[in-house]
């Protein structure tokens, strides 16, 4: 391998695995240093997405507006109701509102949750990296850390070289697999049926809320929303014993079609209007809900891969965080990298600050992925403790449960600049200076 063969030897070069919304937003970034080479490799041989819905909570929406990314958060590209919640729960039977997660500090229009289809918010992504840096139809099967850099191998037979490779290809992610291949997914026992169409379906139904709404029934639930665009999701879903060998569903895979009569059946004794939503959606698609086992032991490999997104911390999508959470790893990874090789660098950083910024990343990052996946596993074995212990939940528990919300503030208005000074050491206090940290650097 001839590292030096690199035809800008001066630039530091970055591969991204994988096109999704955490590699397209680290590529957004890091395409501004002039003394920096990305490129993404996707395994796809077009860019597009799967057609379901996705939100981006405050945090998100907030580190997209820092990259000056707002016709992707626009009210035009996603859809933000009346912005006054981030969710309201309601009660499966008689639609009345149980209880809303209310933002505890969120002041800006452009803030407010926002819902969008998929294929929108990554398309727009899409549009601001370069196309010339994207690479289609690269699978990574393989990566090698030599002192000199890394080798990355895909599934035609190719290989390139980059000074770092950061692992953005999501749940099933080909590079963890290569650092750790005894890394195994689990499955909660729930799956998803989602689908998503126009939103001139709706319109006639009575009483349709503006506002996102989740209802809540004693064995599962039941989600819709307008999204941008003039589209319209809804989510139903079931949750069986996982370890059951006779579990209905256990053996669908992801986005495969599924049938749109179980979800009218499912629904059909709820309030009218679930039961009507069900009625007009024309078709199914079923997702099962994976997350990764446990949390990894270090997202740091051989000084120059790291690991973003669902690709280091998949939890499965509680929360509708996934996407949030993928964008602010994307975001604190550039800042940890500029802060050992800002624009103004005179040259290229050693391996040891290469490490010392992977590092930072990680130590900004993985406490805040770590809390997450504790809660979702702890909420995943109490539902699958109810089913084995046929114990279901009464009206009145419902209700209190609902009322109380999700209490995710932590999560969905969490700072991740502020979060990397904090793990910098120069976090300065609620008045301190870390609001222009990235013009710093
Ligand atoms: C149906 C669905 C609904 C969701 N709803 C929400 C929601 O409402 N809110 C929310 O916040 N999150 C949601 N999530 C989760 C959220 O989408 C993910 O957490 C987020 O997309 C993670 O981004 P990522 O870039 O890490 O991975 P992905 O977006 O999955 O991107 C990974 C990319 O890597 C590519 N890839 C995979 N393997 C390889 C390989 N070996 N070589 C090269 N390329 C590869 C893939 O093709 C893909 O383009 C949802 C997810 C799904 C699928």
């Amino acid at each position: 391998m001839d590292f030096k063969s690199s035809p800008e030897p001066e630039k530091l070069n970055v591969a991204i695995i994988g096109a999704g919304i955490a590699g397209l937003t680290l590529a957004i970034a890091l395409e501004n240093h002039p003394l920096i080479n990305t490129t993404i490799y996707e395994k796809a041989t077009e860019l597009k997405e799967i057609g379901a819905s996705i939100a981006l909570g405050p945090n998100g929406l907030r580190t997209l507006e820092r990259l000056g990314l707002n016709d992707v958060i626009s009210d035009e590209n996603g859809y933000r109701g009346t912005g006054t919640a981030g969710m309201v729960y309601r009660h499966w039977k008689t639609n009345e509102v149980l209880g809303t997660d209310v933002h505890a500090d969120v002041k800006e229009w452009l803030h407010q949750t926002t819902r969008f289809h998929r294929g929108h918010l990554h398309g727009k992504l899409a549009e601001h990296v370069s196309r010339e840096s994207i690479k289609l139809g690269k699978k990574v099967v393989g990566i090698e850390i030599v002192e000199e850099g890394v080798t990355v191998t895909f599934a035609d037979g190719s290989i390139t070289e980059a000074d770092i490779a950061v692992g953005a290809d999501g749940l099933r992610s080909g590079v963890r697999q290569a650092l750790v291949p005894g890394f195994k997914l689990k499955w909660s026992g729930s799956v998803a049926f989602r689908s998503v169409f126009d939103a001139s379906l709706v319109e006639s139904i009575p009483d349709l809320p503006e506002d996102s709404a989740h209802w809540w029934g004693p064995e599962t639930n039941f989600f819709s929303s307008r999204l941008g665009r003039n589209m319209y999701t809804v989510v139903g879903g079931v949750t069986v014993d996982p370890d059951d060998p006779d579990a209905r569903f256990k053996d669908v895979a992801w986005d495969d079609d599924g049938d749109v009569e179980l979800l009218r059946e499912d629904y059909k004794n709820w309030n009218p209007v679930v039961k009507a939503l069900t009625e007009v959606t024309p078709y199914i698609r079923y997702h099962p809900n994976f997350s990764c086992s446990g949390p990894l032991d270090t997202w740091v490999f051989g000084d120059r891969v790291t690991l973003i997104g669902d690709a280091a911390h998949a939890h499965g999508g509680a929360y509708a965080t996934g996407g949030s959470l993928a964008i602010d790893d994307a975001y604190a990874l550039y800042l940890s990298l500029i802060s050992v090789f800002p624009v103004s660098a005179p040259e290229r950083p050693s391996l040891k600050e290469i490490r010392n910024a992977l590092e930072l990343y990680e130590s900004t990052r993985r406490p805040h992925a770590e809390k997450l996946l504790k809660i979702v596993h702890a909420g995943n074995n109490a539902k699958v403790e109810k089913i084995q212990n046929g114990k279901g939940e009464t009206d009145e528990q419902l209700r209190e449960r609902a009322a109380k919300g999700s209490n995710t503030a932590w999560l969905h208005e969490h700072d991740v600049v502020k979060a990397f000074a904090e793990a910098q050491g120069v976090y300065k206090g609620e008045n301190g200076e870390v609001s222009d940290i990235s013009a710093r650097l």
